[in-house]
C-alpha cells in the first residue's frame, strides 16, 4: 500500500478576494497538517500543469480559448456569479487539472495504489462549457477521460462526498455510459440540482440528496444501500472521489452535520470496495471545505485511512 501526496505552489499563488471562503489558507492548513511525521511514508509530488489538450478531455476547445480571453480581460465566457476572471486564474485551474492528471496516472501505471490531489481551484461544478461555484475546469471528469484515453480504462466511477452536488460533473458525464457519477449532496444549497430523478442518459447518475441537519446516519445509508452498490454493479476500473469536506459540522457554507469519523468511515469502504473491484486503485481530488480546522482535521483523517495506516 502506498499513497501519493500531488500539490503544487499554484495553490496558493492563486487569489480570490478578502473573505472569499475559497482561498489559499485551505491548502496551506492541508499542507501543515501532512507535514507531521505521523505522514512520513507519504509520497509527494509536485504537480505539472495540464496542457489545454488535456483540459479539452472534458471541455471543448472553444472554452478553454474563452476561459484564457476572459482571464486577460479581453473577453466572455459562460459563468455564474461564484467565478471571477483574474490573469492568473487559467493558469492555476490547469495546475489544478494537473495535479488530478498526475494523481491518476500514478495510480493507473501501478507507481502508487491510491492518490490525493490537494490543489484549487476546485472543480466539480465547472460544466462542460460554462464556469461556475468556484470551478473552471473539472478536474475529476479531467482523470476520468485521461485514464480512459492514456490507460485504456473502459469506466470510471466517480463519487461526491462535498455539500454541494457536482452539477458540472453530472453535466459532462451525462452522456457518457463509461463514467458512473455519484453524488451525496443537499438539494436546499447551491447549486439545487442532485434530484434522485436526475439519472443521466443511461442511468450512469446516482444521486442521493440528504435532510439538511444529517449528523451522519442518512449519509451512511446512502452510501450502504445506494452508491457503494451501484459502483459495484457498474464494475469500474477507476474510483476518483470528489472529497468535499464541507459537510462537516462545522462548515460554515454546509448544512450537514458529518465529522471526521464519518470521512474515515467513507474512505475506508470505498477502499474496501476498490480492492474486490479494481486493485484498490482510487484517486483522491480535493474539492469543498471552507472551515480551516475541520478541513485540516478531515484530510488528515482522509489521506491517514487511504495510507492503510
Ligand atoms: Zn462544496
Amino acid at each position: 500500500m502506498s499513497t501519493l501526496y500531488v500539490s503544487h505552489s499554484s495553490a496558493l499563488d492563486y487569489e480570490t478576494p478578502l473573505g472569499h471562503p475559497e482561498r489559499a489558507d485551505r491548502i496551506r492548513v492541508i499542507e501543515r497538517a501532512l507535514e507531521r511525521s505521523h505522514f512520513s511514508a507519504l509520497i509527494r509530488e509536485q504537480a505539472i500543469t495540464a496542457t489545454p489538450e488535456q483540459a479539452a478531455l472534458a471541455h471543448p476547445a472553444e472554452y478553454i480559448q474563452a476561459l484564457a480571453n476572459a482571464c486577460q480581460g479581453t473577453g466572455t465566457v459562460a459563468h455564474d456569479d461564484d467565478v471571477a476572471f483574474y490573469p492568473g486564474t487559467l493558469a492555476s485551474a490547469l495546475f489544478s487539472a494537473g495535479a488530478a492528471i498526475q494523481a491518476t496516472h500514478e495510480v493507473m501505471s501501478g507507481a502508487v495504489t491510491n492518490s490525493f490531489a490537494a490543489m484549487r481551484p476546485p472543480g466539480h461544478h465547472a460544466e462542460h462549457a460554462c464556469a461556475k461555484g468556484f470551478c473552471y475546469l473539472n478536474n475529476a471528469a479531467i482523470a476520468a477521460r485521461y485514464a480512459q484515453k492514456a490507460f485504456g480504462a473502459e469506466r470510471i466511477a466517480i463519487l461526491d462526498w462535498d455539500v454541494h452536488h457536482g452539477n458540472g460533473t453530472q453535466d459532462i458525464c451525462w452522456h457518457d455510459p463509461s463514467i458512473m457519477y455519484c453524488s451525496t449532496h443537499v438539494l436546499a444549497l447551491y447549486p439545487h440540482t442532485g434530484d434522485i430523478t436526475e439519472t443521466g442518459e443511461t442511468g450512469n447518475i446516482v444521486n442521493a440528496p440528504l435532510p439538511e441537519g444529517d449528523d451522519g446516519g442518512f449519509f451512511r445509508l446512502a452510501m450502504e444501500e445506494k452508491i457503494l452498490p451501484a459502483i459495484q454493479n457498474f464494475a469500474p476500473d477507476l474510483i476518483i472521489i470528489s472529497a468535499g469536506f464541507d459537510a462537516h459540522w462545522s462548515d460554515p457554507l454546509g448544512t450537514l452535520n458529518l465529522t471526521e469519523a464519518d470521512f474515515a468511515w467513507a474512505t475506508a469502504q470505498v477502499m474496501e470496495l476498490a480492492a474486490r473491484q479494481c486493485n484498490s486503485r482510487i484517486v483522491s481530488v480535493l474539492e469543498g471545505g471552507y472551515d480551516l480546522q475541520s478541513l485540516s482535521r478531515s484530510v488528515a483523517v482522509h489521506v491517514d485511512t487511504l495510507m492503510g495506516a
